[in-house]
């Protein structure tokens, strides 16, 4: 697929930005290019598309807030019995890559319901993880999916685990010539400092309320729109706040860290008896990445 770089604006960067005298900060992101070469990878029908496609953006825009940039964030949707049982994202350093694994057949028997429900089943949660690369650790909060779609099961973590007010508003082009989706998220941080501890959440507070308000009338069509770049759209929006920032963009690409030399170093702390037992008739050991639907044939 080939992008008239003129014609299309802000495409595969997410943008933060910052409204300081409403304590608000937020994002905007637009995928072109890299969802086209992640959804590339896998021939999955319209509804994963737009599921993959809604995940990854939200794995984008959640895993540009932290200020380790290089934190890596892991978005992963799991099932038990599900007729998706497993969708993961993960965003690093600019770099994306998702997958979502599933029962074509019973997909296909669903004849068209794809709610949250019908394709996850009712035990179906949100995990996101978020590793920290400056101190090593690693937090979770996991959310049920008790939500029509995952934007909103992503607004649901943010206001239990985090006890942030949370907006957010996606766009999705995956079917016809084109291949975008965009996002929108906003945040309330009343009490300053990211990250710190609060001991309730209040989802009332006159600025949020006005900028919920004027976040919200931001519409799928807009996010997509190939003609509006990233500061267009926040223009848009809040051009009456006395002052926007905007912060420096990353520019997003698809990335996967897969590759023969990694794999042999993982096989390699493996016993002899057992890498014996993973090799094929030729001797090697088929090794394959699900991001990239790749297999890695090692010698060891
Ligand atoms: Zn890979």
């Amino acid at each position: 697929m080939i992008f008239d770089e003129e014609a299309v604006k802000g495409m595969d960067e997410v943008l933060p930005f910052t409204i300081p005298a409403r304590d608000v900060r937020g994002r905007v992101v637009r995928l072109g290019t890299s969802l086209h070469e992640i959804l590339a990878a896998h021939d999955y029908p319209p509804v994963l598309r737009r599921l993959l496609g809604e995940a990854l953006v939200l794995t984008t825009m959640t895993g540009t807030l932290l200020k380790d940039e290089e934190c890596q964030l892991t978005f992963q949707v799991q099932a038990e019995g599900g007729v998706v049982d497993l969708l993961i994202c993960d965003y690093r350093l600019g770099e994306l890559r998702g997958y979502v694994r599933h029962d074509a057949e019973r997909l296909a028997a669903l004849d068209g319901r794809e709610s949250l429900q019908d394709l996850f089943g009712e035990k179906g949660y949100l995990a996101i993880t978020f590793d920290l690369a400056a101190t090593g650790k690693r937090y979770q909060g996991v959310v049920p999916l008790e939500k029509p779609s995952l934007a909103q099961v992503c607004e649901a973590y943010f206001a239990q685990s985090e006890q942030v007010p949370t907006l957010i508003r996606i766009g999705l082009d995956v079917e016809g010539e084109r291949c975008a989706a965009g996002g929108l998220l906003i945040q309330h941080l009343p009490d300053g400092e990211e990250g710190r501890e609060r001991l309730h959440v209040r989802m009332n507070h006159p600025h949020w309320e006005h900028v919920a308000a004027l976040a919200g009338s931001m519409t799928a069509k807009e996010l997509v729109d190939p003609t509006l770049g990233l500061d267009d759209l926040i223009w848009r929006l809040f051009h009456e706040e006395d002052e926007v920032r905007l912060l420096s963009a990353t520019v997003l690409t698809r990335g996967c860290r897969c590759s023969a030399e990694y794999y042999r170093s993982v096989l390699g702390r493996f016993p002899a008896e057992e890498l014996d037992e993973m090799r094929d008739e030729a001797g090697d050991i088929l090794v394959d990445c699900a991001f990239c639907s790749k297999v890695f044939p090692i010698e060891l």
